[in-house]
């Protein structure tokens, strides 16, 4: 084996390392446990329809960073899509995040900015939202308590089946609250979805003449053909595997969430007239329901009487699933600061990506996070060069 670097997973993390430094003339060995690279943000074709399904859940980019937007650019030209999400809540549809419009209609007012925000102020009790520390006293100091239980306490129950009181306040930091009509999902200055799907613009960052990719290799498993011990020390290697497993668990196991999806191909057109509906109550039992064709309304291929539609249940992951979300206990914290130890500890190895440091990353966060990886250890990386 020749390389110069060594990269275990072909995520965006685990690619950008790869093209980043490939393109800066090191041979780069990318190791992939699955059959294909991508990482969660992998996408296909449906069989029957055409569609493009992100097999592992949605997956919406978008971006502030000029320089991550700048160099996904490369890769792929974007969509103009606009991401917008509804939620039902008692059999009725709203718009979410939480804006003037799911407030109006919530308590059946004609509130302005000004009047809708006097009414939530009175709602969130004494403490502010910077003082929280926990999800539910970040949601209250945010929204009330009226809102928050009818559209995250049922739904962030589903999502995380741990109680709210648990989960680090970030988690929800996650969605705006915005005092006027705006109902974009997401804020960033820019966003879009890969013109010809996620595969390609994946593909795209892999295929470069110094990147050698290879699939079916979990570098963890005792019997791979290339394995943890055979690289450490040998090669300077960067590792977007889970952080715990890396160590064999030795400081516990740090929780996750798993999701299950069900397809099916519906013979309609057009079952719910939007990509991505929320169900915010504990009745239904998945948390939303994605129908892929509305991600691409600019493709004219897609057939007008089938349509693809994924409904996403989350559970608890055992050792066997696929880890999503790092739920973050105060126990998931703790042991994340002893393995944080063993990290600094671990001489030649990189640790990044979702898995890797345990963080809820966004694809953009990935991206933008292995850039600087690269910008601080390339020069050393170059120096230590194979001749
Ligand atoms: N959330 C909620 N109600 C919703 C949507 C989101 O309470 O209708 C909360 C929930 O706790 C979730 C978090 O906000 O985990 C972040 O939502 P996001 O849509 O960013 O989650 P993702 O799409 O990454 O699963």
């Amino acid at each position: 084996m020749r390389a110069d670097v060594v990269v275990v997973g072909a995520g965006l993390f685990g690619l950008t390392v790869a093209e980043r430094c490939a393109s800066a003339g090191l041979d780069v060995l990318v190791l992939e446990r699955r059959d294909h690279i991508g990482g969660n943000a992998w996408s296909e074709d449906d069989p029957q329809t055409g569609i493009e399904v992100h097999r592992y859940g949605a997956h919406l980019f978008h971006t502030s960073n000029e320089r991550v937007w700048g160099y996904v650019n490369r890769f792929t030209a974007f969509t103009d899509y606009q991401h917008r999400v509804w939620t039902t809540h008692r059999g009725e549809v709203f718009p979410m995040p939480i804006n003037l419009a799911t407030i109006n209609q919530f308590f059946r007012t004609n509130l302005g900015p000004a009047a809708a925000r006097a009414l939530v102020a009175g709602q969130a009790g004494e403490l502010s939202a910077d003082a929280a520390t926990n999800l539910e006293e970040r949601a209250v100091a945010l929204i009330g308590r009226p809102l928050y239980e009818a559209f995250v306490r049922g739904y962030t129950a589903k999502q995380w089946q741990t109680d709210p009181r648990d989960l680090p306040p970030e988690v929800i930091s996650r969605l705006p609250v915005r005092y006027g009509y705006d109902t974009r999902y997401f804020s960033d200055t820019y966003e879009g979805l890969p013109v010809d799907g996620y595969a390609a613009w994946l593909q795209r960052m892999a295929d470069h003449p110094r990147i050698e990719v290879r699939l079916g290799v979990d570098v963890l498993d005792p019997r791979a053909s290339i394995g943890r011990d055979h690289l450490v020390g040998r090669v300077p290697v960067v590792t977007t595997a889970p952080v715990d497993r890396w160590f064999d668990y030795a400081e516990g196991r740090l929780s996750w969430r798993t999701l299950d999806f069900e397809r099916e191909v519906l013979p309609v057109g057009d079952h719910q007239g939007t990509a991505v509906m929320n169900y915010a109550d504990d009745d239904v039992p998945y948390t939303r329901v994605l129908e892929f064709r509305h991600f691409h309304p600019e493709r004219a291929h897609y057939p007008d009487d089938r349509t693809v539609v994924v409904r996403e249940y989350s559970r608890a992951a055992q050792v066997a699933d696929e880890p999503f979300y790092p739920i973050g206990t105060p126990h998931d914290r703790a042991a994340l600061l002893r393995y944080r130890e063993r990290v600094a500890a671990e001489s030649g190895v990189l640790f990044g990506g979702r898995l890797g440091t345990y963080r809820y990353l966004d694809m953009h966060m990935a991206i933008g996070s292995a850039l600087t990886l690269v910008d601080n250890q390339l020069p050393r990386l170059l120096r230590g060069r194979a001749s």
